[in-house]
């Protein structure tokens, strides 16, 4: 979902299975995206050049490794966000190649959205792309094959909700870790909202850094992250 006013994404959101991950290099491919409509103003590859802020992936570039056309798809300037080195290159990346290793798994699909809270205008970024106070991401781990709507209240979710600026430095991701009810309350979005009401409310409402698929042991060490 694209947003003309403040030049970037409201969210991304995107599937992450194993099928999705092999050799292709990162492409680096950072553009202007061509597909959005000819009357909106376009954020090209240099909009955050000189500004401190690093060009972050929503859909991260590793999460698109199966081709090098699906891996450029990631470099439009749609999918990126001005983000804060000390996120983009700490607990942010953490969380992705966490979420990647579990995505692994020949059994799970992961269903992610990714966005952005409270952005304000930086001078350093004459190009109108405001900078948010947080990034947040939603996820829920669903059986391979299974659509969104067929989450059940036991499925693994996991939601954070991380400061973009040097707060974030040094911190595990897992320090992050929030219910989804608080992404629902920062951003005003209602997320889950296709499913019934009561599965909603017991996915919405776990919190803590764990992200276990319904058929996974509860001794599965490979999804313990804290
Ligand atoms: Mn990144
Ligand atoms: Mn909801």
């Amino acid at each position: 979902s694209y947003n003309a006013g403040r030049r970037s994404a409201n969210w991304v959101s995107w599937r992450l299975e194993a099928a999705d991950l092999g050799s292709a290099a990162r492409t680096n491919a950072f553009r202007a995206d061509s597909d959005l409509p000819a009357e909106l103003p376009v954020v090209g590859p240099d909009a955050y050049a000189r500004s401190g802020w690093d060009r972050g992936h929503l859909c991260p570039s590793g999460d698109r490794t199966r081709s090098a056309r699906t891996n450029a798809l990631t470099f439009l300037m749609t999918n990126i966000v001005p983000q804060a080195p000390a996120l983009n290159r700490g607990p942010w990346r953490d969380l992705e190649e966490d979420l990647r290793a579990t995505s692994r798994r020949e059994d799970t699909a992961l269903y992610v959205v990714a966005g952005t809270v409270s952005s304000r205008n930086d001078p350093a970024l004459p190009s109108g792309v405001p900078v948010a106070a947080f990034h947040y991401k939603v996820i829920v781990a669903l059986p391979r094959g299974a659509g969104p709507s067929d989450a059940r209240a036991d499925d693994g979710v996991l939601a954070v909700l991380m400061p973009n600026g040097d707060e974030a430095q040094g911190h595990p991701w897992t320090d992050f870790a929030v219910a989804v009810d608080d992404v629902e309350a920062a951003t005003g979005y209602d997320f889950f909202s296709a499913l019934p009401p009561g599965v909603q409310a017991r996915l919405e409402a776990q919190r803590g850094a764990a992200l276990r698929p319904r058929f996974s042991r509860a001794d599965d060490s490979s999804l313990r992250w804290q």
